[in-house]
């Protein structure tokens, strides 16, 4: 196989050549490095974020330019924004040295050859650095070959780089996925021996690798290398316990299979992706074998599972709005369409979900109903038709809430003559079933007649 030995400059954004030119004008050296360079080789984007490593010292870097954010001086690293929002990371050639606590080096020593800074970077096609004057490529590790080969492989002895660094083996999980490569069986092979290294990873880091994970074509490989080399196991138990945990006569795979092809199917979005993967978290500890159906039963389990998805995603630091979302899918996954349902129904269903979750709910059940692995046409056309009567009923003037009804609680109180109290959320309850019935009712004086009458049945303690 023949491998290029150079890439060709015109490929090489302007501002980042410039960048370069600048720093070797100032008498340093200056090469593209890392994901950036790999990213070329494979014909990918790598969206504006690019690498420079330069034998400069961070000071150095900050006097040569003028729009610098220091992202990580004591590591070698300032951030140089350059025109048309791209940013460049330039970071100090250097070498490390002891990782006695599996996340940072004890010692960072800045070097002056590229070869030596290649050498501490975690897999071969991340260790390539490019000439940006003559495009030519520096490729001690053989990267080029493994990215022609399509294999992930540590540089060097992996069960040591995994021992410096808890987080490489969860990236290698990731790049199996994002650039759909192979592990190779030695990398592969040392992760299960890193894994106490990487039960030290800050949850951050780890919430990020998922996060790149699930923007794959297809996240499933990253979450499959997880599973069978324990990371999963470390990092959320009961995710990993879904692994054969047979289902019932509906499906095909086990729980951890389905959740799998449903994450696949799901739409590339990170809340209905994380909700595709967390969905049925909450099976094995709701499996139960019933008599009266000679099969097994889950009830519940979309309850236990978004309590299990609430606890972990606030463990691993996902933003609030992101964990509501997820956890809110994973609650109302199971969507039990009939074609018997009236339009009040279907009003209530759009009701109890809310109006901006139906989509990513509906995106979500499409994928689960997809990936049973049985024939499953019927239900497909159920969750079109409810939405399209969802679509044609317009849920734009929807009351979703009590809040949304044409009269509040001290009206209530006035028209009834009553004080706060429970009774005032129950009558607002009361109307709002009115009103998801016959929304031509939410008006002021349409509900305001309708309280007496409320009031008297609730009196009698009636509903
Ligand atoms: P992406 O940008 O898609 O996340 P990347 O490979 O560019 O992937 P970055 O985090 O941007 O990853 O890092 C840039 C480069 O720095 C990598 O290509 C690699 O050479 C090196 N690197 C990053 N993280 C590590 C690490 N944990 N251990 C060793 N080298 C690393
Ligand atoms: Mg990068």
């Amino acid at each position: 196989m023949v491998l290029a030995t150079s890439l060709d400059v015109e490929t090489l954004p302007p501002p980042v050549r410039a960048l370069c030119e600048r720093l070797r004008g100032a008498g340093h050296g200056a090469w593209i490095v890392g994901g950036c360079v790999r990213d070329l080789l494979l014909g990918r984007s790598s969206g504006g974020d690019w690498d420079v490593a330069t034998s400069a010292r961070p000071s150095e870097v900050r006097r040569l330019f003028d729009r610098v954010v220091p992202t990580g001086i004591r590591h070698g690293t300032v951030t140089v924004l350059l025109e048309g929002g791209m940013r460049c990371e330039v970071t100090t050639l250097r070498a490390e040295r002891g990782y006695r606590d599996g996340r940072r080096p004890d010692e960072v020593r800045f070097v002056n050859d590229i070869e030596e800074d290649l050498a501490r970077r975690d897999f071969t096609i991340n260790a390539i650095a490019c000439d940006p004057a003559t495009g030519r490529l520096i490729d001690p590790f053989d990267g080029r070959a493994d990215l022609a080969r399509r294999t992930l492989r540590a540089v060097g002895d992996p069960a040591a780089r995994f021992a410096e660094d808890g987080l490489r083996p969860l990236r290698a999980a990731r790049f199996v996925a994002t650039l759909e490569m192979e592990l190779d069986p030695a990398t592969e092979r040392a992760i299960a021996g890193s894994l106490d290294t990487f039960r030290k990873v800050s949850h951050e880091r780890v919430r990020d690798e998922w996060l790149k994970a699930l923007q794959a074509d297809r996240p499933s490989r990253a979450f499959d290398v997880m599973q069978r080399t324990g990371l999963l196991g470390v990092s959320f138990p009961e995710l990993a316990a879904t692994s054969g945990c047979a289902q019932n006569r509906w499906h095909a795979y086990d729980v951890w299979r389905h959740t799998l092809v449903v994450l696949d199917a799901a739409p590339r979005d990170a809340v209905i992706r994380m909700a595709a993967l967390l969905h049925d978290v909450g099976k094995p500890p709701t499996r139960a074998w019933s008599e009266a159906r000679g099969d097994w039963t889950f009830h519940g389990h979309e309850r236990v599972g978004a309590e299990i998805a609430d606890a972990w995603l606030r463990d691993y630091r996902f933003s609030n709005d992101e964990r509501e979302r997820i956890v809110h899918l994973v609650r109302h996954h199971l969507i039990r369409y009939e074609p018997s349902w009236s339009d009040a129904a279907v009003r209530r269903f759009v009701a109890r979900v809310g109006p901006d979750h139906v989509e990513p709910l509906l995106a979500l059940a499409r994928a689960d109903v997809t990936a049973r692995g049985r024939p499953v046409d019927d239900e497909l056309r159920g969750l079109e038709t409810l939405r399209a009567r969802i679509a044609e009923l317009g849920t734009r003037g929807l009351v979703a809430r009590t809040a949304d009804l044409a009269i509040d609680g001290r009206d209530v109180m006035e028209a009834l003559g009553i004080g706060p109290g429970p009774t005032v959320g129950l009558v607002l309850r009361a109307l709002l079933e009115r009103v998801l019935e016959e929304p031509e009712l939410n008006e002021r004086q349409r509900l305001l007649a309708l309280l007496p009458e409320l009031d008297a049945r609730l009196r009698e303690g009636g509903s």
